[in-house]
């Protein structure tokens, strides 16, 4: 049994961990410290031993791993200190700030032997495995256009998420798990990267943006995160040389238009669009496409706990890669180093 310590005990470690690590028979939390009295009597009170210091929680001989779940600004020292305190790491995301603070940190990883993992958790969304599993079986054809959008109205959340020294902003909060789902999926170099950051709500750190990614294998990608939109548009939107997906939101509300048939092109009827007539985009003849619904792919994001113990125990191959971290935060950076803002 692998014994947890978690150390920032708010939204994501005092439920979404826990929570998880509940399924998980080899693993438990046990402990727990936060900067915060009312987070440790929050923990004191759902049962766990809390801790006055973080050099208190490090050096119980009891607890095997932690969890870092505070800010990202200190993700880096936390990681390091528990390291070289003995403990493994697994560490929310954004692993880190840069790559120069990630780099340090897997030096640390690598000369301790202390494991350090970081939970990337939307590789198991449900709407992302289905265009994964598109992308690789091709049901739509190769697929040469991938635009994977979130929209929210309610402008940032929280506190520290505003201030760019505790790593705010939506680049490093949503923007690291679309591009991680986004590297993950396409087996290409990144080739080339434009991006613009949005600022509409005034703040020093960026309430959106919008890149534009092109792999050495041709593919071409949006990917866009927006807080002042009112009106959503759809999580993904796929093109592939054989049809269209499109999956709305969470809920896999979408459809598949497959062509099935020929398009003749020569007989296209022109349909009254506005003041205008157009057969560019008059509909396929019904004969010529097929409109699918969204198939759930099975996923099993229960298993991230059980892979840490793994990895731990067995020395398993972990299901979140350091190095695929490490390039989620290259993109991330030259993402910021392209951008211009867009108010
Ligand atoms: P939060 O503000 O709810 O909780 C952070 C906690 O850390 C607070 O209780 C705070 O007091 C504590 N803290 C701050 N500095 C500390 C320190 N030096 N030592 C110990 N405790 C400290 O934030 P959150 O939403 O839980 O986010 C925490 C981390 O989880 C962030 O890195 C965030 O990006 C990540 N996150 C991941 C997901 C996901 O889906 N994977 C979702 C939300 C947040």
């Amino acid at each position: 049994m692998l014994n947890i310590g978690i150390i920032g005990y708010g939204g994501m470690g005092s439920y979404h961990h826990r929570e998880l690590i509940k399924k998980e028979d080899g693993v438990q939390v046990v402990g727990a410290y936060d900067i915060k009295k009312d987070r440790l009597d929050a923990a004191k009170y759902a049962g766990l031993k809390t801790y006055e210091s973080l050099e208190a929680l490090l050096s119980n001989n009891t607890i095997d791993a932690v969890l870092i779940a505070t800010p990202n600004d200190v993700h880096k020292d936390l990681a390091i200190q528990a390291m070289t305190s003995g403990k493994h790491v697994i560490c929310e995301k954004p692993a880190m700030m840069s790559t120069e603070e990630l780099d340090d940190v897997i030096l640390v990883s690598n000369e301790t032997g202390q494991v350090f993992m970081v939970h990337q958790n939307r590789r198991w969304d449900n709407d992302f495995l289905i265009i994964q599993d598109m992308y690789q079986k091709k049901p739509i054809g190769e697929l040469f256009q991938i635009e994977s959008r979130v929209h929210g109205a309610n402008g940032i959340p929280g506190d520290w998420r505003h201030l760019e020294k505790h790593g705010g902003g939506m680049l490093l909060d949503w923007g690291v798990h679309l591009l991680d789902q986004l590297l993950f999926m396409v087996d290409s170099p990144v080739k080339e990267v434009s991006a613009d950051l949005s600022y509409i709500l005034g703040d020093e750190v960026d309430d959106g943006f919008i890149a534009y990614i092109t792999f050495e294998n041709g593919v071409k990608a949006l990917v866009e995160v927006g807080t002042t939109n009112f009106v959503k548009l759809p999580r993904w939107y796929v093109k592939g040389l054989e049809g269209t997906a499109v999956i709305d939101d969470w809920d896999l509300s979408g459809k598949i238009v497959k062509q099935t048939g020929v398009i003749d092109h020569h007989n296209l009827v022109p349909i009254k669009a506005g003041q205008g007539l157009t057969k560019t985009m008059s509909p396929p003849s019904e004969d010529a496409t097929t409109t699918l619904p969204i198939v759930e792919v099975d996923a099993d994001y229960d298993g991230f706990y059980e892979n840490f113990h793994d990895v731990v125990v067995n020395n398993a191959t972990p299901i979140v890669k350091n190095d695929e971290v490490r390039n989620v935060l290259a993109l991330i950076e030259r993402i910021f180093e392209v951008a211009q803002s867009c108010i």
